[in-house]
């Protein structure tokens, strides 16, 4: 009960703050609270409450689907925990009722042949898989998911940083790697250098680092933002925003 009204007068809040200002461009009336990491990305859902976002319907019910892929995905791997594993059971019958179509895809190499493709196709690429490990297909309706939910984890973070959404006038482009992606050479540092500054999310002592973390940076006259985020061990989001794309056309260089 008491919760529930919490969560009620913090929505409120947020309409007040940012009433036709949510977080996708600033257009539509913010209608909830988005959080970024979405629960599911937590051990039993349970998440400090920062790094929440004014949201438009379309952006907070429409966008369910990718914050459940990302979870699941952030949770594939060998060294998966006894919590973990539970949760990704649960968000996997989640799954199969929102979107069965998405499992169907990541079980296409479910075959004992295709399984033996799948890890000779990694091995030339220079990941080995421990024995044991299953393989998954992220085809074109999973890299849709990851697409929108990397965007909205860029845009989450620049009205992180900003304190407003980024607005119509804006640009914003993000994209995604596994932790395959950065098997062999690690993540590269020239990459983790361009970005000076470290974010997690914490409130009090409760420091979500372990599932969460991410580098940025920005320049605030010129409306400049980029971060590069880790979510779990397996998904990571490189995103960059501009306040005003006519900054970029002016001066293309400086960017
Ligand atoms: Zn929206």
């Amino acid at each position: 009960m008491g919760q529930v009204k919490v969560k009620q007068r913090s929505t409120a809040d947020f309409i007040l703050k940012f009433p036709p200002r949510s977080l996708c461009g600033g257009d539509r009336a913010t209608v909830s609270r988005e959080h970024m990491p979405p629960r599911s990305l937590f051990d039993k859902k349970h998440r400090p409450d920062r790094l929440v976002m004014p949201a438009c319907m379309e952006c907070n019910k429409g966008t369910s689907t990718s914050d459940l892929t990302a979870s699941m995905i952030s949770r594939w791997g060998m060294d998966i925990s006894p919590q973990s594993q539970a949760d990704h059971t649960k968000l996997a019958a989640q799954i199969k009722r929102q979107a069965p179509e998405l499992v169907q895809e990541w079980l296409s190499v479910d075959a004992p042949s295709q399984q033996l493709k799948a890890r000779a196709h990694l091995e030339r690429h220079g990941v080995s898989a421990p024995l044991g490990a299953k393989f998954a297909t992220i085809g074109a309706l999973t890299i849709r998911q990851l697409n929108v939910f990397s965007h909205k984890a860029a845009l989450a973070l620049y009205f992180e940083h900003f304190k407003r959404p980024l607005s119509n006038a804006g640009r914003v482009q993000a994209i995604w790697k596994t932790k395959e992606d950065f098997y062999q050479k690690g993540i590269p540092p020239e990459l983790l250098n361009l970005m000076g500054k470290y974010g997690t999310l914490i409130q009090g002592r409760w420091n979500a680092s372990e599932t969460f973390e991410y580098r940025y940076d920005l320049h605030a006259t010129d409306g400049l933002f980029r971060c590069f985020a880790r979510f779990r061990q397996g998904l990571f989001v490189l995103g960059f925003a501009i306040s005003d794309a006519k900054t970029f056309a002016d001066n293309p260089l400086h960017c």
